[in-house]
């Protein structure tokens, strides 16, 4: 599924699902929604992203959310992403932030049982029911302590009422987007996203490796995997010094 089709999805579900429990704040009355991207970085961790007050909340998790009742797993928060961000699958440049491959691993409404959301996550704890395309059921938030100044604030993120049942292997690296793995992600390199400009996802052509009919037979005679398309790198404008001559 594109990514057009996919939002044309996605404001049809808005505006049918009910209401969100509590006071929404803005114009926006439908559920808030959650998102959780697998994402290849220095280190291949899930952002866990929950909707709030038009923005989406983020932890990193690197172990992902826990599926058995009463595991923990630390929850790292982090910076607010924009709404907008949720929808990206696709790759972030070298030498940005986020570096990497994003996977839109699973996608969908949350509550937030016995609160509203932005009262649950100034009390340092969030009891949530996830509705999913993979996860469904409850877990629960809990801050640990207050960071002190400059740190991020660590949370455990807890399976709270009945196990979840286990996902299977090809699961476990298949967008809810687009069903693909991050690996193929990687490879056709169809989106990526700059967050040092202002139009935020810019689609680019797959990139395809260039290969001769002579590299071809070459790589069939000396048996070497069939080339993957690689990451090349966008060439930027860079800032000068000097003026040009002439
Ligand atoms: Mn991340």
């Amino acid at each position: 599924m594109g990514l057009k089709e996919y939002k044309a999805k996605r404001d049809f579900t808005r505006t049918h699902e009910p209401t969100g429990a509590g006071r929404s704040r803005g114009r926006s009355r439908h559920a808030p929604s959650f998102v959780i991207q697998k994402h290849a970085a220095r280190s291949l961790h899930y952002d866990f992203r929950l909707e709030m007050e038009g923005v989406f909340k983020s932890w990193a998790v690197p172990k992902g959310l826990p599926t058995k009742r009463g595991e923990k797993h630390l929850a790292v928060q982090v910076e607010d992403h924009s709404l907008e961000y949720g929808d990206f699958e696709g790759t972030i440049p070298e030498g940005e932030y986020g570096a990497g491959t994003v996977m839109v691993w699973d996608k969908g409404a949350y509550e937030m049982m016995g609160g509203d959301p932005i009262g649950g996550l100034e009390s340092g704890k969030m009891h949530l029911a996830l509705h999913g395309q993979k996860l469904k059921g409850e877990w629960t938030l809990v801050r640990m302590r207050h960071p002190r100044d400059g740190d991020k604030p660590q949370w455990l993120v807890m399976k709270t009422g009945d196990d979840a049942p286990r996902l299977s292997a090809r699961n476990k690296d298949k967008s809810a987007l687009t069903k693909r793995s991050l690996e193929k992600i990687a490879s056709q390199n169809t989106a990526q996203w700059r967050s040092n400009r202002t139009s935020k996802a810019t689609l680019t052509k797959p990139i395809r490796p260039r290969r001769t009919r002579r590299a071809l037979l070459k790589a069939d005679r000396t048996k070497l995997p069939a080339a993957k398309p690689r990451f090349v790198e966008p060439m930027k404008c860079v800032l000068s010094k000097k003026l040009p001559i002439g």
